[in-house]
């Protein structure tokens, strides 16, 4: 009730505004109100002009639609009791310097926002295409929104590709991949056809969904890397595209 209320005065404000009454309804549940006061925060600084729909909800975190001052934006936020940080709090619990498990817990999706931030900007930077993120506040990550007249791109896993643009893709995914690794020194972890949107004015992959990205030190960098290449390769395999899992890995690795 807290909640709903702390939501009226913020859309009320007129700072952020109700553009989809119907979709902000159901969106007000998920926010507690720290998550509201970080949102007051982004529409006080002037990045957020006004909330839009739901694009997603997942496992571990929600993103919306908004205004920015030039631009659409996309808004993911994480959730912080989120099922997904129950491992990581397993983990945390036996150990005598995290004592307040909330304040640990939430901490955690905070380090968590920033990481995806950081792993973004450093895609950026070496030339993949990623929604190139703006800024975080808490457990709120802004960024660009890779989409069309408000609708998302569309994930890879829900297009069917013409052959010659299939095989354009899968090169540029093993492109991506080896940029990732020799220049961003980052590795997705999470990669597949369900993190993968298809820019559909020039059919080419933008990645996305990169807080779970490691650099190579990572203990089980290889293992992930493994199973990002297995990914891709399985999935282009409908479309006709054999490739060798172990020559992928080491066109990856290799200079
Ligand atoms: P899930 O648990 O479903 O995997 P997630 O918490 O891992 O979700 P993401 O994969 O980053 O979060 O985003 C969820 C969905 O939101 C994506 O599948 C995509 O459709 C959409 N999305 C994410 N970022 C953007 C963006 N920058 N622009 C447009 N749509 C986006
Ligand atoms: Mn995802």
């Amino acid at each position: 009730e807290d909640q709903i209320k702390t939501m009226d005065t913020l859309v009320d404000s007129g700072r952020i505004k109700k553009k989809d009454s119907e979709k902000t309804k159901v969106t007000e549940n998920v926010f507690d109100e720290a998550t509201l006061k970080a949102l007051y925060t982004l529409s006080n600084k002037g990045i957020i002009e006004a909330l839009g729909g739901s694009i997603s909800t997942g496992k571990e975190a929600n993103v919306f639609l908004a205004d920015g001052r030039e631009d659409s934006l996309a808004v993911k936020i994480y959730r912080i009791n989120s099922s997904t940080f129950n491992s990581m709090e397993d983990y945390i619990l036996g150990d005598p310097r995290f004592r307040d498990i909330r304040h640990t817990k939430k901490e955690i999706v905070f380090a968590w926002t920033k990481k995806e931030y950081r792993n973004l900007l450093r895609a950026h930077e070496v030339g993949i295409k990623v929604p190139k993120p703006v800024l975080t506040e808490r457990n709120i990550l802004v960024m660009e929104f890779a989409g069309k007249d408000e609708k998302p791109y569309p994930l890879l896993k829900d297009v069917q590709l013409e052959e010659a643009t299939a095989k354009k893709v899968y090169d540029i995914l093993r492109d991506y991949i080896k940029r990732l690794y020799m220049d961003a020194e980052l590795i997705h972890a999470d990669l597949s056809e369900y993190n993968v949107l298809i820019e559909t004015e020039e059919m080419e992959p933008i990645l996305i969904d990169m807080g779970q990205s490691v650099t190579p030190e990572h203990p089980k960098a290889d293992q992930f890397l493994r199973r990002d290449i297995q990914n891709i390769v399985r999935y282009f395999k409908k479309y006709g595209i054999k490739s060798d899992e172990n020559e992928f890995y080491t066109f990856v690795t290799k200079d």
